[in-house]
């Protein structure tokens, strides 16, 4: 769902003057230039994003069968973009500029830094590398999207295996699905260890020390800042973590009739990472189905945009409903489109779309008020304080903090019961629904903030060699998540690669990690200091107040240091005692469920 923009920049109305000449002419002409390298900038990569955005668009929503031109015209966008991005001169200009940043304001250090950021990813400046870098990313995932699975000879599909490990009973059965999602690992490995050198060379030339510190810089912090961010979230985290291991121990061994194991067998799990356990459990009561189904799909979107209204939000734009695409394809349709929820910014203005194919179904009702969630977010900021180059999250977890927020809130009970889609009589198991809760939210925070970002730190930082890849991956697999694999996986093997995101969406995993504990700091804020009630039990609706709130997170967009507004917004920074107070009750709940249990993971990591 990370299909809201990466920050761009533009490149500028020459000058006469050298950058250096400049230090000695007075400060008002420099500053002039300035301003028209940001404004030359700002239009330009308004322009060269839209018609890369357009033509994304159309590939995501209208690929007709035969057509072989609408895939070319977008890759030529974006090429084109690129190169604007990083051109030497952008790079040249946004580096002499910020030798004087002294006698800048914020607002131009900031984009001044934007403006390199989104040059370090493709630097004319070593422009061969970045050509072999891009080659190669397109083959590997040409390679991982292209991959044929086989269970027994038989060609299956992702959503075959997801079936399995959701619904099998059956050990064998499950072990060959896991194994068959892990075999493109072996096909993806010689790329990953390739990338790992293009990756790391392409950004050194900006001065970054290696891919995973680039990425990091986005969020103003180093390195170091960010592994001990990450370390303090799981160190809050592992008390409820550890229960929810000891009780998934336990709960499997008995569904698989089986020993409870120290560690959990991966293929024992519904997802084939482990990230995520909410499929473990069903949850009574929270099935709105029937209600939906009589209100149809269209109501689900404008009772969506009816709920951001009463928050005070503005109705979305006319042409939201005329040039998004939110419902599925009809069956004879002569065009396919991409079946995953997303939000587009696409000319970084008033141009908000969102793809999604909504059926009326409970899903559909949290993730419309997700997806509208990001559209708001880029409504909020496309305003004449924010340049084009900042329209962006004030981080980049922050916009799926936002969308998750309201996801979460969408499915509250007193919010359900006001809109007419639960009976208030109805009875739900809390604590049941709360542990399911516990097994998305919290599950992924050792997954995200353990196992993938200290694999990608390793890989990058630290030039991890390749007949470690496997073994350093289980290892953080065993100490984070307490997961095992079922049998022996040698170097032959590259399971990190089955990964999306390791190949496509590199070093920047913790994202999502992030966004999980600010969303609970949000909402805990939401629930206690403007509505008055128990953040278990919220209804938003109609609240002026919390409509205020998102929008001062929202309106600033990029040009706010996040960890000084967060501090100001809620007295404190980025952290995970939000998630561990919101998860209090069940924690006490698991400890009571685990009495007499043995306990596999240490008591502090
Ligand atoms: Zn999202």
């Amino acid at each position: 769902m990370k299909k809201y923009l990466a920050l761009i920049c533009i490149p500028l109305i020459i000058s006469c003057e050298s950058a250096e000449k400049k230090t000695t002419t007075n400060n008002e002409d420099q500053l002039k230039e300035l301003n028209a390298f940001l404004d030359a900038y700002n239009s330009e990569l308004q322009g060269l994003y839209y018609e890369s955005a357009k033509a994304q668009w159309k590939l995501n929503t209208r690929l007709e069968e035969g057509d072989t031109v609408t895939n070319k015209l977008a890759t030529e966008a974006e090429e084109a973009l690129a190169a604007f991005m990083g051109s030497e001169e952008n790079i040249s200009k946004g580096k002499s500029f910020l030798e004087m940043k002294d006698e800048l304001d914020p607002l131009q250090i900031k984009q001044l830094e934007a403006i390199l950021y989104n040059a370090g990813n493709n630097p004319a400046t070593v422009s061969e590398i970045v050509k072999e870098r891009i080659a190669a990313e397109t083959e590997q995932v040409e390679l991982l999207f292209g991959f044929e699975m086989k269970i027994d000879d038989e060609v299956v599909d992702g959503n075959d295996i997801n079936a399995i490990l959701k619904d099998s009973k059956d050990l064998d059965e499950r072990l060959k699905a896991w194994e068959a999602s892990k075999e493109v690992g072996v096909t993806l490995k010689d790329g990953l260890y390739n990338l790992q050198r293009l990756r790391n060379e392409s950004v050194q030339a900006l001065g970054y020390a290696d891919y995973f510190d680039y990425q990091v810089s986005d969020y103003g912090m180093t390195k170091e800042e960010l592994m001990q961010t990450c370390k303090d979230m799981i160190q809050v985290m592992w008390p409820l973590y550890r229960e929810l291991h000891t009780w998934a121990r336990y709960e499997l061994a008995n569904k698989f009739d089986q020993e409870v194991p120290d560690y959990i067998p991966a293929h024992w799990l519904t997802n084939k990472w482990g990230q995520e356990w909410g499929a473990m459990i069903n949850v009574e009561g929270v099935d709105l189905d029937s209600k939906l189904e009589a209100k149809g799909a269209e109501w689900i979107i404008k009772e969506g945009e009816n709920f951001y209204k009463s928050l005070g939000f503005e109705a979305l734009p006319e042409s939201f409903y005329t040039e998004s695409s939110l419902y599925p394809a009809p069956k004879d349709a002569n065009y396919k489109k991409n079946s995953h929820a997303s939000a587009w910014h696409l000319n970084l203005d008033q141009d908000v779309r969102s793809l999604m194919s909504v059926v009326p179904n409970t899903e559909w009702w949290g993730t419309t008020l997700h997806e509208l969630g990001h559209i708001y977010y880029f409504l909020s900021y496309s305003n004449s304080e924010v340049p084009l180059v900042l329209r962006g999250g004030a981080n980049r977890a922050y916009h799926e903090a936002m969308g998750s927020l309201i996801g979460l809130a969408a499915l509250q009970k007193p919010f359900l019961v006001d809109r007419g889609l639960m009976d208030p009589e109805i009875e739900l198991d809390e604590m049941n629904l709360l542990l399911s809760e516990a097994l998305d939210f919290v599950v992924l925070i050792p997954w995200g903030a353990g196992v993938m970002t200290e694999f990608e730190h390793d890989l990058y930082a630290k030039n991890l060699p390749k007949d470690q890849f496997n073994q350093r991956w289980w290892e953080l697999k065993k100490k984070y998540q307490g997961i095992v694999p079922p049998t022996e996986r040698g170097e032959e093997y590259c399971d990190a690669a089955s990964k999306t995101h390791i190949n496509n969406d590199a070093a920047q995993y913790y994202d999502y990690a992030m966004s999980n504990i600010l969303l609970f700091q949000f909402h805990n804020h939401i629930a206690k200091n403007i509505l008055k009630q128990d953040p278990h039990a919220t209804n938003y609706f109609g609240s002026k107040e919390t409509g205020e709130f998102i929008k001062s997170l929202m309106v600033k967009g990029a040009t706010v240091d996040w960890r000084k507004d967060l501090e100001e917004k809620l007295g404190e920074g980025m952290n995970a005692n939000g998630m561990a107070e919101y998860f209090a009750p069940l924690l006490g709940h698991l400890k009571t469920l685990n009495e007499g249990r043995s306990h596999s993971l240490p008591e502090s990591l």
